[in-house]
């Protein structure tokens, strides 16, 4: 245990004899501002390995945009970056398991291994997490970056750098499978089309869902959800897509009832779209309970449209947006007995959530975060043998040193994974 806990403080010979160029990263100062600078090249370990790094899929707007991520704000400047694939030049003196040229994808949460969930083998909730990129530890949207080896698993050779630069979300995908419990034979609704609900509509596909429904407000998102293609069948992922509208807020009370959704409402506790309904003329309607009810009446048609009956509703939702509206829909489309996983992360804190709803339908409301040991390995398992192909999600390339248009370009909405090379734009 005594070589485990042994620390470099200085550079070891296998990295200085490189000679390596400054290792220039990109440094979020503030709010969406971004400047390239050297930053310190970062030290290798016994244990750990230093890794060129090729290519890295952008990360947490939320930082950029928003100046933080899941109530961490951003106080001062960091290195972003967080999905990296990348080669081996330099192996710590402990290392068995890696050598100069192996072909790596950076793990990009380093969890403590002491905090009280880590100890429960939760280390996706580690108390302590080193997530690179995030508040308070190192990115790896710089030229070189080093960590411990076992955080660095082998990339098959026919999995591009680009690819493998994308294999932290799906790892979250395949997560999102585990927790959700995505079976064969079940019905997938997926609210956003973005790269976390492609990437989990991909592994509902994979697993062999029967349906996949999916839904954002974007058109330019439905129509590349339609268009993404499976490498199993040759024919769109997603059965259906749909071009969602904001929820209205106005009251459907003095509406005659005249769908099944109402009608299934009205009945009390039967099974069917929404459910949860009080029928209680006296009682105050919120704009909560508005929005649920158009909400219900909404599902009712997309189910319709998709060729469900309204009392089969949909075995598992993943709502991948963080929208209230997209909240409302899902539980309202959740078969009784159902899976909910919330996985978008909102800017605001709260919401209106019918838990009326939940409690009557008998419905398991979960969350998610990161992903766990084996979904790293599950995911490059996944790319290996072709069940899932990341390379449509990957609409553009940037060299790091034009990493503020990047972000900038996915802020814009037009693209879907955009890939920033790490070794470009430098003179040398
Ligand atoms: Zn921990």
């Amino acid at each position: 245990m005594a070589e485990f806990h042994f620390l470099n403080r200085v550079q070891p010979s296998q990295v200085t004899k490189l000679n390596l160029p400054e290792n220039s990263a990109c440094v979020l100062m503030k709010k969406r501002d971004i400047v390239i600078k050297p930053t310190p090249m970062p030290i290798l370990q016994p244990d750990g390995v230093l890794v060129k790094t090729i290519a890295t899929d952008k990360l947490y707007l939320h930082n950029y945009v928003a100046g933080g991520v899941g109530g961490r704000p951003v106080t001062e400047p960091i290195v972003m970056g967080h999905e990296s694939s990348g080669l081996v030049i330099a192996v710590g003196d402990l290392v068995k398991t890696h050598k100069v040229g192996d072909r790596v994808a950076v793990e990009p949460g380093l969890p403590c291994r002491r905090c009280i969930n880590c100890k429960e083998g939760r280390v996706n909730i580690c108390l302590e997490m080193h997530y690179c990129g995030a508040p308070g530890s190192v990115g790896s949207l710089s030229r070189f970056f080093a960590l411990p080896a076992d955080m660095a698993p082998h990339i098959p050779d026919h999995v591009s750098w680009e690819e493998a630069g994308c294999i932290q979300p799906l790892a979250v995908g395949v997560q999102v499978g585990k927790r959700v419990d995505l079976r064969p034979h079940t019905s997938v609704a997926i609210f956003g089309c973005g790269p976390i609900g492609l990437v989990s509509a991909a592994v509902a596909h994979a697993y062999s869902a029967r349906k996949i429904i999916m839904f954002d407000n974007n058109p330019v998102r439905v129509d590349f959800a339609k268009k993404y293609i499976s490498p199993l069948t040759g024919k769109p992922i997603a059965d259906h897509v749909f071009l969602t509208k904001d929820l209205p807020t106005e009251s459907l009370k003095d509406h005659k009832p005249n769908g099944l959704a109402h009608a299934i409402g009205e009945a009390g506790s039967g099974a069917g779209i929404g459910d949860g309904e009080i029928v209680d003329e006296e009682h105050e309607e919120t704009v909560g309970d508005k929005k649920w009810e158009q909400a219900k009446k909404f599902v009712a048609e997309y189910v319709r449209q998709a060729g469900l009956t309204e009392e089969e509703g949909v075995d598992r939702v993943i709502e991948a947006t963080g929208a209230e509206d997209c909240m409302l829909m899902g539980i309202a489309i959740a078969k009784q007995g159902g899976n909910y996983l919330a996985v978008g992360l909102s800017h605001i804190q709260t919401n209106y959530f019918p838990t009326l709803a939940v409690t009557n339908k008998e419905l398991n409301v979960m969350g998610i975060t990161r992903y766990t040991a084996s979904c790293f390995p599950s995911a490059l398992d996944m790319l290996s043998r072709r069940v899932v192909d990341l390379k449509p999600l990957i609409t553009s390339t940037y060299p790091l040193t034009r990493s503020q248009d990047a972000f900038e370009a996915v802020v814009a909405g037009g693209d879907m994974k955009v890939i920033i090379k790490n070794q470009e734009g430098f003179d040398e």
